[in-house]
C-alpha cells in the first residue's frame, strides 16, 4: 500500500469538515475521489500533506505514519500535491518555472532527467520553454503545474481538479495525460468534478459526500452505478 488513510477526522478550527475517512491507493493505481461542490475532498488532501491538522485517525506513505509528520518531509519522501487552479509564476518563462520547482537537492540532482521526461509526456512545454508562462493558454498552464510538481521527482501524484476552469473539450486533453503519467511510474490519486471522465481512467474510486467515503468501486462499476448515474452524470 503506497497511502493508506484510516478513520480520518479533520476540519478548520472547531469546524469538523472530514467525518472517519479511509481509502487506500496502491502502487501504481489510479484512484479518482470523487464528490460534488464542498464534500470534503480538497480538505481531504490538504489533511494527506499535513497543510491541515489532522483531529484523530492515522495517515500512512509508504508504510510510514505520516500523520504528523512537516509537510516538506512528506514531500522529501516522494508525496506531490499538484495544486487546485493554476499556481505558477507568470512572469517567469516555462523553463524557469520548472527550474523554480527543483528546491530540493533531489531534484537538483535529477533535473536534466526529469526535465527530458518532462518534455517527452508535455511536447507543448518544450516548444514553448521560453514562453512567458502569464502568457499560456489555461490547458497549458495546468500542464505547467503538473509538470512542476514532477521535479520533486514524486511517487504519489495529489491531483487537485486537474481540469478546472478548462473549456470542455480541453478536459480531456488534460485528463488523458493521467494514464501516461501512471505509464512513467507514477500513482495518482485524482480529485475531479468531471465525475465520467475521471471514472473511465480510474482503476478505483470513492465518492465522498458531507464528508463521508459513501461508495467505492472500481471506476467501471461506479460508471455503470445507478445511485452514482443519477447523482453525478445526469442519467
Ligand atoms: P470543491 O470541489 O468545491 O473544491 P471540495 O470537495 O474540495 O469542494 P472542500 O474544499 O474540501 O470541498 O470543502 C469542504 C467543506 O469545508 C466546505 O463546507 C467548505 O466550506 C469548508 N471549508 C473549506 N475551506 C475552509 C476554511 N479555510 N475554513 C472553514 N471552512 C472551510
Amino acid at each position: 500500500m503506497l497511502l493508506d488513510v484510516k478513520d480520518l477526522n479533520t476540519g478548520y478550527g472547531e469546524v469538523q469538515v472530514i467525518w472517519d475517512v479511509s481509502f487506500n491507493v496502491k502502487e501504481g493505481e489510479i484512484v479518482a475521489l470523487l464528490g460534488s461542490n464542498g464534500a470534503g475532498k480538497t480538505t481531504t488532501l490538504k489533511a494527506i500533506t499535513g497543510l491541515l491538522p489532522v483531529f484523530s485517525g492515522l495517515v500512512k506513505f509508504r508504510d510510514i505514519d505520516i500523520t504528523n509528520m512537516k509537510t516538506y518531509k512528506r514531500v522529501e519522501l516522494g508525496l506531490s500535491l499538484v495544486p487546485e487552479g493554476r499556481q505558477i509564476f507568470p512572469r517567469l518563462s516555462v523553463y524557469k518555472n520548472l527550474a523554480a520547482a527543483a528546491y530540493t537537492k533531489r531534484a537538483r540532482e535529477k533535473f536534466k532527467d526529469t526535465l527530458e521526461l518532462i518534455y517527452n509526456i508535455f511536447p507543448r512545454l518544450k516548444e514553448r520553454r521560453n514562453q512567458i508562462a502569464g502568457t499560456l493558454s489555461g490547458g497549458e498552464r495546468q500542464m505547467l503545474a503538473i509538470a512542476r510538481s514532477l521535479v520533486c521527482r514524486p511517487k504519489l501524484l495529489m491531483m487537485d481538479e486537474p481540469s478546472l476552469g478548462l473549456a470542455p473539450k480541453l478536459v480531456w486533453d488534460i485528463l488523458r495525460l493521467v494514464p501516461r503519467l501512471r505509464d512513467e511510474g507514477y500513482t495518482i490519486l485524482l480529485v475531479e468534478q468531471n465525475v465520467r471522465q475521471a471514472l473511465k481512467i480510474a482503476d478505483r474510486g470513492y465518492i465522498i459526500e458531507n464528508g463521508r467515503i459513501v461508495k467505492e468501486d472500481t471506476g467501471e462499476n461506479l460508471l455503470n452505478d445507478p445511485d452514482i448515474k443519477k447523482a453525478y452524470l445526469g442519467l
